[in-house]
């Protein structure tokens, strides 16, 4: 199957990075509490197709790249961009219908959406990581008010050599590294951050009940820039067995919003850079146009009986006598 990736996901959509992680580069991933087997992406092993080229692809403009095999497995150090890109895709999707279509009108204004973190009292950070994101998120869901989200939990920060802070992005652990690349070290700090919409208790009211502060990042006032965090955190979230890297939550978890229906569409391929429509190398060496399958996804919320939902159990008379 060819997926689509969205015009807006700039060169990578084309031409899929096969940049192998070095070896050596393992060691300097700090471990994790109880979870001995967590690796970030990228950081597993690839399969023999993983990044070979299927065929030739070029634009009416004359753009060029390579269509590649891809196995969309998050370890993969060949395929693990293109799943952050696949993963932050659908979940921005998700995020955002919900936001826009949530019946609450207060916390529907597009700079009610953002992205926070949280991080996790020292003395916290002993116990397993799981046990301590759990508290966190919990911590957090408990604070917010007629919201909702995601979140995806970190184990590690990058330190230079001096142990200062290095952003992921400048990070030589990073496959998609960019100038300037730091010699840098993952060292366990584990914290978890957060897209969310709805009320959050004030930072010192958190605080003062959970012995941490949450840190406001930015506004996510798009789908676009949803997508660009839920990416960028995906990318260099820990990879836990058997765990999903990212959780839905309050308004945004499955038991409140369902997929109503799923269908796949065959468009034609636009160029990343120009937008021009795409076309193909045939195995006979002819070009002929590009069609790739995009998958469709519709949403809509579960029908919960509110009145129930809303009235303390304690206040619940009930009138008539229970059989017993
Ligand atoms: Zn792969
Ligand atoms: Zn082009």
């Amino acid at each position: 199957m060819i997926a689509l990736e969205s015009v807006n996901e700039s060169k990578v959509a084309v031409v899929y990075h096969t940049g192998k992680v070095d070896s050596a580069k393992h060691l300097k991933i700090g471990p994790v509490p109880g979870e001995s087997t967590a690796i970030l992406p990228g950081y597993g092993i690839e399969y023999a197709t993983c990044g070979t080229v299927r065929f030739k692809v070029k634009c009416e403009n004359g753009h060029e790249g390579v269509r590649v095999n891809s196995c969309d497995r998050k370890e993969c150090p060949v395929c693990s961009t293109r799943w952050a890109n696949r993963r932050a895709r659908k979940a921005a999707k998700r995020f955002w219908w919900i936001f826009e279509n949530q019946d609450n009108h207060v916390s529907r204004s597009a700079k009610n959406a953002r992205h926070v973190s949280l991080g996790i009292p020292p003395s916290m950070w002993g116990r397993p990581y799981l046990e301590v994101v759990k508290w966190a998120t919990k911590a957090l869901r408990d604070s917010l008010r007629s919201g909702g989200g995601l979140y995806v939990g970190h184990a590690w920060r990058f330190k230079d050599a001096r142990g200062e802070s290095v952003q992921w992005k400048h990070s030589d652990l990073n496959p998609q590294v960019v100038y300037p690349i730091i010699d840098s070290w993952a060292v366990y700090s584990p914290h978890v951050h957060f897209v969310i919409f709805g009320w959050l208790i004030p930072v010192d009211e958190f605080e003062a009940k959970y012995g941490c502060r949450y840190t406001y990042h930015s506004a996510t006032p798009s789908e676009l820039e949803v997508y660009f965090t839920i990416r960028y955190l995906l990318t260099h979230t820990a990879l836990i067995e058997k765990h999903h890297s990212l959780i839905w939550f309050g308004k945004c978890s499955y038991n409140r919003v369902v997929l109503a229906s799923e269908y796949k569409e065959t468009v034609r391929a636009l160029c990343p850079e120009c937008h021009a429509p795409m076309l193909y190398e045939t195995p006979e060496g002819t070009w002929a146009p590009w069609h790739i399958e995009i998958t469709r996804r519709h949403y809509k919320f579960k029908v919960i009986q509110k009145y129930l939902e809303k009235i303390d159990p304690t206040e619940l008379h009930i009138t008539t006598p229970l059989r017993v």
